[in-house]
């Protein structure tokens, strides 16, 4: 499997307290997966994507120099029995796979799950997904709760490649899925409404997220984003992890 590195060779798979959306506070472990099939203009993950030799744009980029990584030093594979030994021997049962796009490599996803839940039953799988792909074979039995980020028209994507509705429908009527949505100003708030209208997404698993990338950022959208929720009858979600460590990798 292809994952995103701390540093050169180094997995991204680390302890920490989830920031964002059901699940925040609980202590988990995560794991970043590398390739998106989406590309975030606004993404703090972009060293997952954004590799030297595309031409998506990102508001890192500067006139004359694109903000690009090195794909050879982002990346890093190993094996499902090497993540399986490497998951076992960590102290915390709840497991979070993000990335990037995790279900991107589903199959593989699927057999380290099972061997995971072979070995411990108490393992909690999460995945987080930007919702443009569907679950199949194991990855859809097997994982115990999705956290599903559909992509408004703020993030720079294509609507036809960022609103799979027949995908947030499948999502919307699966108990175990959770939908987050980051919003950046007010106006966003009439697409997440037909969004979630138009795929029938449960308000009572809708959580609204401030986008930003530091505390500052985040304390001025979170008063009004807090208000709009409250008024509309969605969730309202922080970014814990940005104000505990700030936007840096393992945190
Ligand atoms: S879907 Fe997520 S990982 Fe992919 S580009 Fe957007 S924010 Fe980044």
């Amino acid at each position: 499997m292809r994952l995103a590195v701390t540093e050169p060779g180094a997995p991204e798979i680390f302890h920490s307290l989830q920031g964002e959306g059901v699940s925040a506070g609980k202590p988990s472990v995560f794991v970043r997966l590398s390739q998106c099939n989406l590309h975030c203009v606004w993404c703090d993950t972009a060293y997952t994507w954004n590799f030297q030799g595309t031409e998506f744009h990102h508001r890192d980029d500067t006139p004359g120099a694109p903000r690009k990584y090195d794909r050879a030093q982002e990346t890093v594979d190993r094996s499902v029995e090497e993540l399986t030994e490497h998951l076992l021997a960590l102290p915390c049962r709840r497991i979070i796979f993000t990335g990037g796009e995790p279900l991107l490599q589903q199959r593989e996803l699927g057999e380290l799950i099972q061997r995971l839940k072979e070995a411990d039953p108490s393992f909690y799988i999460e995945i987080e997904t930007n919702g443009t792909i569907s679950p199949v074979g194991l990855a859809a039995d097997l994982i115990d709760q999705f956290n599903v980020s559909p992509k408004l028209a703020h993030s720079g994507n294509d609507t036809a490649i960022r609103h799979k509705l027949e995908t947030l429908r499948f999502y919307a009527n699966d108990p175990r899925a959770n939908f987050k949505i980051v919003v950046e100003s007010p106006p966003d708030l009439e697409e997440v409404k037909s969004l979630v209208v138009e795929t029938e997404m449960p308000l009572s698993r809708v959580w609204l997220m401030p986008e930003g990338r530091s505390t500052q950022e985040l304390q001025q959208r979170e008063q009004w984003l807090a208000d709009a929720c409250l008024k509309e009858g969605y969730n309202f979600t922080g970014r814990l992890h940005i104000h505990l460590y700030g936007d840096t990798r393992g945190t």
